[in-house]
């Protein structure tokens, strides 16, 4: 029987296939394809600067700086569920069904408890631990 664990590691990876699939953000140059599209526009990219160029803008979090997961120059340094599962506009997935396969994904995770924004996967454990 599958454990949090478990459910966690599947819904990620799940995730992971289909970002790994549809390539929405098409990296070139360092920029993702909506700082691209910002910058060809005359908008500014910072607010929609995302980590690993994957999921979830980077500017400032609450306590006024970057995620803490986030290495510049390499991105994020953690297996997020919640990250993964994020993106800035489902127009840039090939496949429709994949994005509605991860909205799913995030209302599993969230039902499970599994959904903290910006959390890795050590740390949504161990506030699991802390909840129950
Ligand atoms: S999800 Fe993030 S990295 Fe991907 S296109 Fe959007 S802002 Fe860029
Ligand atoms: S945990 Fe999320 S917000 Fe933080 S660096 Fe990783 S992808 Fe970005």
């Amino acid at each position: 029987m599958e454990n949090l664990s478990d459910i966690y590691d599947r819904l990620y990876q799940e995730a992971k296939d289909i970002f790994d699939r549809n390539d929405p953000c098409r990296f070139e140059n360092g920029l993702c394809r909506r700082e691209r599209e910002n910058k060809e526009n005359g908008f500014g990219i910072e607010p929609f600067c995302c980590c690993n160029g994957k999921h979830f803008p980077s500017q400032n979090n609450e306590e006024g700086t970057h995620c803490k997961h986030f290495i510049e120059g390499s991105g994020c340094s953690v297996k997020s569920l919640s990250c993964i599962t994020w993106i800035c506009d489902s127009d840039y997935f090939v496949n429709k069904k994949d994005v509605q396969r991860l909205y799913e994904i995030e209302d599993e995770a969230l039902s499970y408890g599994l959904f903290f924004p910006r959390f890795s996967k050590e740390e949504t454990m161990e506030s699991l631990t802390k909840i129950f």
